[in-house]
């Protein structure tokens, strides 16, 4: 494929704005639009002395505006959404609408104009199936709806079967992404998410919040190599129609993930057990473990996670 023109959907967030930055230094022009609601100006600041990057701060939901970027981009990467747990707990409300209404219009715009689509979805969709390792085909397996944070893997899995429904009925190049624990330089703790949350508490030698007894198990994916492969995924024509993992091969308990932050920052910080009623709402549930299966992506395009563990943090306590 030789598309050269990029718009990416929520491109000031952490992963669109390092999106953006691939992009360019592979050699295409980037749109970028965001309404700044999590991301940051900050993060596209150094990007604007690019001739070939542009943005406007507006919502997706401006129909007439997206159509028109939507005409002028070969490929869509399609990013804003809801994001973090914390947030999407305080706010379900604003989560469903987000992510729901903003697909189905990009999908219907991207249909309208012959244009290929990224969709970023998430393990979360995986919820709380009790495997090894979470394959695309698995089953998904959510708690009630009276417990918010399920609303986030729900609507997510409304904007999958979107994209798979015009994939198949109206012959639409879509390509769905479910992202593991990502994480690099740039992503913000404000709004849950457990790295740069620790590594600040470590730097400014305060507790670190370990939520729950810590035993739960995540893998973290250096976000260099999962924007290198959402670029690979939509060069390639194989992967249309069809929904990739994207993460990390090696899990880490949390409680050891405070330890190893405490280590490399040399901080004097202690580590405090919040009880998870505490840190979220009363009754929240939390995944014991997620892991993925990547032989999928990694047959497609030879995807490999790059960086371990200790590296990805060395880079993002040096920053
Ligand atoms: N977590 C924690 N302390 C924090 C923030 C998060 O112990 O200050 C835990 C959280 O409960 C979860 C894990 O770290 O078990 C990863 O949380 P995050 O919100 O980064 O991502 P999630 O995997 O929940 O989507």
């Amino acid at each position: 494929m030789t598309a050269k023109r990029a718009l990416i959907t929520g491109g000031a967030g952490f992963v669109g704005s390092w999106l953006a930055e691939a992009l360019l230094e592979r050699g295409w022009s980037v749109q970028v639009i965001d309404d700044l609601s999590t991301g940051s100006i900050e993060n596209i600041e150094p990007l604007k002395a690019d001739p070939r990057f542009s943005y406007v701060l507006d919502t997706v939901t401006n129909r007439s505006l997206m159509l028109e970027l939507v005409d002028r981009a070969d490929v869509v990467f399609h990013l804003a959404a809801a994001v973090g747990v914390r947030l999407i707990v305080e706010h379900p409300v604003r989560t469903i609408e987000t992510n729901i209404q903003t697909t189905e219009l990009i999908l219907e715009l991207c249909a309208r104009k012959k244009r290929p689509i990224l969709l970023a979805s998430t393990s979360e969709v995986y919820g709380k199936l009790d495997k090894q390792t979470f394959h695309e085909e698995d089953d998904l397996v959510l708690g009630p709806t009276s417990r918010s944070r399920w609303c986030y893997a729900s609507s997510k899995i409304i904007d999958e079967f979107l994209a798979q429904a015009y994939f198949t009925e109206k012959g639409l190049p879509t390509v769905t992404v479910r992202l593991f624990n990502t994480i690099g330089p740039r992503q913000t703790g404000r709004y849950g998410m457990v790295v740069p949350r620790f590594v600040e508490q470590a730097l400014a030698g305060a507790p670190i919040t370990v939520y729950g007894d810590g035993t739960q198990r995540r893998s973290f994916t250096w976000i260099g190599d999962v924007v290198d492969a959402l670029i690979r995924l939509v060069e390639h024509p194989e992967a249309s129609g069809r929904v990739f993992n994207v993460g990390h091969t090696r899990d880490i308990s949390i409680r050891e993930l405070a330890e190893l932050v405490i280590r490399l920052t040399g901080s004097s910080s202690e580590i405090v057990n919040v009880p998870y009623d505490e840190a979220y709402d009363p009754g929240f549930e939390d995944m014991p473990r997620r892991l993925p299966d990547i032989s999928r992506i990694e047959a497609l395009i030879g995807y490999r996670p790059s960086l371990d563990l200790p590296e990805m943090l060395r880079r993002i306590i040096a920053v």
